[in-house]
């Protein structure tokens, strides 16, 4: 934990920016400021790392590798690089940053409201006002679970849960739990439930398959070698669709395993389609489950044709191992529509459906009809920015690794804004 010198940091004041939230993105940008001389504070309404912390369910693993663990001037050092993180080694991760850059945190100090101010923006806090020049949203991207319309028609008998509120099995009531969505986080969850001896259904939506090793080696070292994490916003075709693609299907386990839905059936998990309503009891699912499948296993057959080609080109030793096709998903011949929750005793239903940022606090007029923050690649409006959203500059943007790109570019835009005398605002072209 970084002890603050309030000699060095007031409790509020004047400063030139703000950065708001003390994850690795607001800690990358503090970095990327402090090289620049740019004088800032970094608002956390908790500790360092406070997501990883506080939000996690207890056996989470990074679903990247610690070798991709980097930021700016920071790497993985430790001795397993092909290994995943656990909670704790995330934590640590980012503390370990924090102390490197010796980023000016101000702890237990929650933003409650963001204005813009003159030339500038008052940032409002449970420990006074700072006003700056500019502001730096790195408040996370997972503020708020996204919960179905369907959830407000269950019994009220039914527990329901969220990645943020879910801990472990042994916390659940007794009985089975339909796990509702199936990229990352809900296979996870109802791998780990099920392993535990109870009954999981899973309602299965849009998805994306992937191996955890492809042809000898992580996917993610194929995604960053062929350039797929590297993909701009301002280069894909349909950029609030691909903000929208859920999280690939991957878990990190020492084993290397691959966790998709022919694992889970195998262990006896029921395949069910999305999770459409909820009628007397009843919780009703679509019939596009087949669908789904089909359009997940014809990406990944995309995908590995892509890397295959990538691999063609790039390893004409053949040093890799031979292309690999993975069987399609198995599903029953009629996968239920419907499940009477009291008869079938399931007494939990767990929503890892997506999360969305919470910005209740910033009243500034950046968003749009659907209440999304409007943002070009990071740059919100003249001297405000954020940080760490799905896809924002890149593909990578929301992971750890992918801090780096985002905060240099962006900081770069800024200290142009500042210099210029107006808190940011010009087009990114120009100030690069
Ligand atoms: C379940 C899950 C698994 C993930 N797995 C991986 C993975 O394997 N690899 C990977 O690279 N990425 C992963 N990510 C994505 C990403 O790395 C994390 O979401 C990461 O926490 C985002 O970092 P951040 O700094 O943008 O936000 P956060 O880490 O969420 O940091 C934001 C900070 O802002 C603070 N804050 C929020 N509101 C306020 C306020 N009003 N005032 C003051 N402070 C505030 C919060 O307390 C928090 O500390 C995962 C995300 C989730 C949810």
């Amino acid at each position: 934990m970084i002890r603050i010198d309030h000699r060095r940091f007031p409790p509020a004041g004047a400063v030139d920016v703000v950065v708001i939230g003390a994850g690795h993105a607001g800690l990358a940008m503090s970095r990327c400021l402090a090289e620049r001389s740019i004088d800032h504070v970094v608002l956390e309404r908790g500790e360092i790392a406070n997501s990883w912390r506080r939000e996690r369910w207890d056996s989470l693993k990074l679903l990247t590798p610690n070798w991709q663990s980097r930021l700016p001037g920071y790497a993985y050092k430790g001795p397993d690089p092909d290994g995943y993180m656990s909670m704790r080694e995330v934590i640590e991760f980012i503390d370990g940053y924090a102390k490197f850059v010796d980023a000016p945190v101000r702890p237990h100090t929650t933003v409650t409201s963001v204005v813009a101010d003159g030339a500038g923006y008052r940032v409002s806090t449970d420990r006074g006002d700072w006003r700056c020049r500019a502001v730096v949203l790195a408040s996370g991207a997972h503020g708020i679970p996204a919960v179905p319309a369907a959830a407000a028609a269950l019994p009220k008998s039914i527990a329901t849960l969220t990645p943020k509120t879910y801990r472990n099995p042994s916390r659940l009531d007794d009985g089975g739990v339909l796990v509702v969505g199936a990229s990352a986080t809900g296979l996870q969850l109802a791998d780990e439930i099920q392993r535990s001896g109870r009954r999981v259904i899973l309602a299965v939506g849009e998805h994306i398959r992937m191996p955890r090793v492809y042809r000898g080696l992580d996917i993610q070292w194929w995604l960053d070698a062929v350039g797929i994490l590297d993909e701009r916003y301002d280069e894909v075709d349909d950029i609030v669709r691909a903000r929208r693609v859920p999280s690939p299907q991957l878990v990190g386990t020492p084993e290397r395993a691959t966790l998709d839905l022919n694992a889970l059936s195998e262990r006896g998990v029921e395949l069910v389609g999305r999770l459409v309503g909820v009628t007397d009891g009843k919780a009703q699912f679509s019939g596009s489950l087949r669908n789904h499948c089909a359009m997940a296993d014809l990406k990944l057959a995309r995908l590995l044709d892509r890397l295959d080609r990538w691999a063609e080109e790039h390893d004409p030793g053949r040093e890799l191992g031979p292309p690999e096709r993975f069987a399609a998903t198995r599903l029953d011949a009629a996968p239920r529509l419907s499940v009477d929750l009291a008869r079938e005793r399931i007494s939990t239903v767990l929503f890892a459906t997506g999360f969305r940022p919470d910005f209740s606090w910033l009243h500034v007029p950046v968003f749009d009809h659907k209440g999304r923050l409007r943002h070009d690649g990071g740059i919100v409006a003249p001297g405000l920015y954020v940080l760490g959203l799905n896809f924002m500059r890149r593909r990578k943007s929301s992971f750890i690794h992918g801090a780096e790109d985002d905060a240099r570019e962006l900081s770069a835009h800024l200290a142009a804004g500042l210099r210029a005398g107006n808190g940011g605002g010009m087009p990114l072209c120009a100030a690069l």
